[in-house]
């Protein structure tokens, strides 16, 4: 397929990045992980002090990330920042739990929409996240809206941890997944909703080939 934008966003673990990939290389189509570029900024900022379990220090973040590069290579998933990978670094549990205060402030999501526009501008791609179909590419030629019931995310979320070897309680991961989904609904700068134009698709009953047969046969209609 050529140069067009596919946009999947939705809640936590309902399986976009996942289909995401699949639909990249079936369609012959960078991937885009947008969730990986708050992830490193919070990553950062847990690193050089800006934010702990009480302050976020707004200022220093707005400075600080004047400074950094960061960038996701499309040819192996990877994150870099400064040059460094950071890909597994991203998906810890104390990532996780701030990442969505990080990705309130709206001169992080400025300085990543930025980035998110290049790369959809120059290729095409597949891109997940929470408000790429809303407001980072509003003109996307396909666009999806992923959700499943919270029990259901909870329990993938805790295997897919487990296998990368951070071992939580599944309890823990389902308090972590809400507070996330309130966080991102309720923001007021690109908040996580679904775009009037998309396509929803509940996940909780569905295995991975039969979300992906539901995603190509709606791409194929239209
Ligand atoms: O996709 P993932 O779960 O890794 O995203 C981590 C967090 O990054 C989300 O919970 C959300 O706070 C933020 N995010 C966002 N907008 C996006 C992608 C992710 O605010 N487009």
């Amino acid at each position: 397929m050529d140069k067009a934008i596919i946009a999947i966003d939705g809640y936590a673990s309902t399986g976009k990045s996942t289909l995401s990939k699949m639909l990249s290389s079936h369609l012959g189509l960078p991937y885009i992980d947008s969730g990986a570029f708050f992830r490193g900024i919070t990553f950062l900022a847990l690193e050089k002090g800006w934010i702990n379990n009480e302050n976020i220090y707004q200022e220093a973040i707005e400075l600080g990330i004047k400074d950094i590069k960061i960038y996701y290579n499309t040819s192996d998933n990877k994150l870099i920042l400064n040059e460094i990978d950071i890909t597994d670094k991203i998906r810890s549990k104390l990532v996780s739990s701030n990442v969505s205060k990080i990705a309130k402030l709206p001169f992080v999501r400025f300085f990543i929409l930025k980035q998110q526009r290049l790369m959809g501008n120059s290729f095409g791609m597949v891109m997940d996240g929470r408000d790429i179909g809303t407001v980072v590419f509003p003109n996307a030629d396909f666009k999806f809206f992923f959700t499943a019931r919270p029990e259901v995310r909870a329990q993938r979320r805790w295997e897919e941890m487990k296998a990368n070897g951070y071992f939580l309680s599944y309890e823990e991961v389902l308090k972590s997944l809400m507070n996330r989904d309130k966080v991102d609904t309720e923001r007021k700068f690109s908040p996580l909703k679904k775009a009037n134009d998309a396509i929803e698709i509940d996940t909780s009953d569905l295995s991975l080939e039969e979300a992906f047969t539901i995603l190509i046969s709606k791409i194929n209609y239209k």
